[in-house]
This record gives C-alpha cells, structure tokens and sequence, in this order.
C-alpha cells in the first residue's frame, strides 16, 4: 500500500469524529466538470446566469439556460466511486458527517445521510415569495416553472451568487468543523468562501488534515497534512481496500 494511503487509513482508523469535505472534483468523474479551468462550465456558459438580479430580470432567458446545465446535463450524472466509498464509511461508522459545496445530490443518490448541502440543491425549486418547494423532476422545465400557489418565478433551491448560505447547512457545517479530529477534503481547490473556512476551523481546533486532488489546491501547503495526489474515485477505492485490510 503507498505510504501515504497507509498513514491516512491509520489517522482515520484511530479518529473519533471523521468529517469530508467535498468539492466539485469529487463529481468530474461522474460527467460534471467544475465551474473554473480549461473544461469548466464557465468557459461555455455565461456565469451571468447565475447571477440573482440578472435572473429576476431576465427569468425565461436565464430558465433557457439553468435548464440545459443543472437540470439536463447535472440530472443524468450518475454517483462515481468516490461518492458510495464516502457512504460506505459513514455506514461503518467511520465517517461522521459529510459537508458538500455540491448542488448535485449525488451524496444522497449514493446512500449518505449525514450530509450538509452548504450551497443548497439542485433537485427542489424553491418559490422565493412562499417558500413552497417542489421537486424539479416532477415539473415541466420547458417552460419557465411557476410557483402554482402564487405564481412567481420558481428559482432552483440552491444559492446564486450573492445569497447567503442556508442557515442550518451552516451551522451543522461549522458544528462539525468544531468537532472534527479528522477532515478529509476531495477535490475543492478552497477558492470558495465561506465554504473554504471550514477546513481551516477544523485544523485550528486540531484536526488533522487528508487532502485528496490530482492537482495543489490552496489548502495544500496551508492546512493539509496528508496530500494525496491523484483522481477522488481512485484513491478512495484504495483507502476503503486499505480501511479493509486493517480492520
Ligand atoms: P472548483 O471548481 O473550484 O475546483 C475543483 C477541484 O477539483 C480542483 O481543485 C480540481 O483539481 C479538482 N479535481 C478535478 N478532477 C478531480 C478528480 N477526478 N478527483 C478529485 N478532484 C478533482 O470546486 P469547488 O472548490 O467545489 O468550488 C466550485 C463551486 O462550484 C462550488 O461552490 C460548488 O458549489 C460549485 N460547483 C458544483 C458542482 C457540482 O455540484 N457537481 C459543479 C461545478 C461547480
């Protein structure tokens, strides 16, 4: 076993309250690149769209394209590798909670439970006058979705830019955060505040911190103890084999 798999295995082995933190790197091997870099959805869509005054302006325009991104492309992901491993440990009791950036739902679909959706999700359109939620799949998306009690503009339940962050992701994240002697973070390059505060919280009450990504991110040479560099699905296959042989 490489020598850093081995000493993460021993660190989350002998942890009493593992947390993951999960970025959207953990989901490119499920067909959904990230926002930023070379093959990011910013570099074919206009990140205009979501931008909240922009969408109450412009709301058939802007549902044309939330459509085609987070209900087409997003919806027919299917959960990798990385994501059953992570529900996996949750299930033997290794993993105690787990905080994503991800509006995905694919934590969910793969089985976890514990699970803090920092910037929302995609699956439920929120009314922003009622409050009513509804589930996306159940509604015809080809045209723009009405709220059918009040009749605003539905807007996706996860947070444009600008908006705060949902107030009970947020606590139970920061709750966690504080709890946590063990953080393993997959594929956040820790760009994005306030999310990017929480590994640093968890470190500075002592944690100890596992970093999984191909690439450097900027927790890299800051706050993490253990990088292991290479793709989410694989490596958490080989720390799951690892946790496996040990126990
Ligand atoms: P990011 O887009 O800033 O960075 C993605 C990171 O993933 C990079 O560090 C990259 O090196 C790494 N990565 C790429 N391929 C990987 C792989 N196979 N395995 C592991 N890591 C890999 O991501 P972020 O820090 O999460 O911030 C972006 C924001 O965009 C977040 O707020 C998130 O809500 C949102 N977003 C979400 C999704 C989604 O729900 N799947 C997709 C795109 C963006």
């Amino acid at each position: 076993m490489e020598a850093n798999i081995q000493k993460a295995v021993d660190i989350i082995l002998n942890s009493k309250y593992t947390i993951a933190f999960t970025g959207a790197g953990i989901s490119v091997e499920s067909g959904i690149p990230p926002f930023r870099g070379k093959d990011g959805l910013w570099s074919k869509y206009d990140p205009n769209v979501l931008d909240l005054g922009n969408f109450q302006l412009n709301p058939i325009e802007s549902w044309k394209v939330i459509k085609e991104i987070f209900y087409d492309f997003f919806g027919a992901a299917k959960p990798n590798a990385a994501h059953f491993v992570l529900a996996k440990m949750e299930s033997m009791g290794l993993v105690k909670a787990l905080i994503t950036q991800n509006i995905d739902n694919l934590h969910y679909e793969a089985g976890s439970k514990e699970v803090y959706e920092f910037h929302g999700n995609s699956r439920m359109l929120v009314c922003p006058y009622c409050s009513k939620k509804i589930v996306a799949a159940e509604i015809d998306l080809t045209k723009m979705p009405l709220c059918n009690e009040c009749h605003a503009v539905l807007k996706p339940d996860f947070i444009f830019f600008g908006e705060g962050i949902p107030e009970m992701a947020y606590r139970k994240s920061f709750e966690a955060a504080g709890k946590a002697d063990v953080v393993i973070i997959i594929g956040s390059t820790g760009e994005v505040y306030p999310a990017a505060n929480i590994p640093p919280l968890a470190k500075h009450k002592g944690a100890k911190v596992i970093e999984i990504n191909p690439e450097k991110s900027l927790f890299t040479e800051t706050i993490t103890d253990i990088f292991i560099q290479g793709k989410a699905s694989d490596v958490m296959q080989k720390l799951l084999n690892g946790i496996n042989q040990k126990i």
